[in-house]
């Protein structure tokens, strides 16, 4: 049976993914119990498996009632010591969900022990659930990481097959073109992008899943190296700037103020 994966739209612009095939679903960040427990029920589903990418309450809030209804595995990072948590998670490690088979990859830097879920034998394109850490044209903020570990998180994840699908955690895409415009406007794809995704947003759609050689091509956090981007850091800080992970904190630094 086919894989299928849905957004479930929580709070102002969360997305929990929820993974089904035929009568079997699985969510990533079920941080509201309540709309997934009732698409659950309206579609006869049952929950094998919670994945979790990190402690914030809009990604784990709720967990605790989804277990009331369903006794189901909760994998989650060890780091971010999540409560209810069955299978602590260690970077490498394998997480079987509805005959896919998940890869943790530890991603530091927005939380301590945020991790990120990928699978290459799902529905044709590599999948990966990045939560908080790579959004559509952004990056999460650095609670408790330093540019360095974020930038290296970042880099771990850009290396993956440039087709993987990339589901993150919130709808933010819109929002974070026009901070991307303000340090790239002469990058075309970008302003392609900014098209589509006003277009799509004004049609009620998600921007969610982009792919990574999208993000590769537009995403200013992974686009250090970017000769446009290192003048962008540099005009910015008022200095040359040519280090990636120097590139990297200022962009980072830039977008948290404006
Ligand atoms: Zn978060
Ligand atoms: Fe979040």
């Amino acid at each position: 049976m086919e894989l299928q994966i849905l957004p479930i739209p929580a709070f102002r612009d969360n997305y929990i993914w929820l993974l089904r095939r035929g009568r079997h679903a699985a969510v990533v960040d079920p941080g509201d119990a309540a709309p997934v427990l009732a698409y659950l029920r309206e579609n006869d589903l049952t929950l094998d498996a919670i994945l979790v990418t990190h402690h914030h309450a809009d990604h784990m809030g709720g967990i605790k009632d989804l277990l009331r209804h369903y006794n189901c595995p909760v994998y989650a990072p060890r780091l971010d010591a999540i409560p209810d948590t069955s299978a602590p998670l260690d970077d490498r490690d394998r997480v079987p969900v509805l005959g896919l088979e998940f890869e943790v990859l530890s991603v530091p830097g927005h939380t301590r022990g945020h991790c990120a879920y990928y699978a290459t034998n799902g529905t044709g394109h590599p999948l990966l659930f990045c939560g908080d850490t790579l959004f559509g044209c952004g990056c999460g903020r650095l609670f408790e990481g330093t540019p360095g570990e974020m930038y290296a998180s970042l880099s771990r994840l850009q290396s993956l097959p440039k087709d993987s699908l990339v589901y993150c955690a919130h709808e933010y895409t819109q929002a974070n073109i026009r901070f991307s415009l303000a340090v790239e406007p002469g990058n075309e794809r970008l302003r392609q992008r900014a098209r589509q995704v006003d277009a799509r947003r004004a049609s009620g759609l998600p921007t969610v899943p982009s792919t990574l050689e999208e993000e590769l091509a537009t995403n200013p956090f992974l686009r250090s190296g970017a000769p446009a981007i290192q003048a962008a850091a540099s005009a910015h800080a008022e200095q040359a700037i040519n280090d990636p992970v120097r590139v990297f904190a200022t962009i980072r630094e830039w977008k948290d103020g404006y």
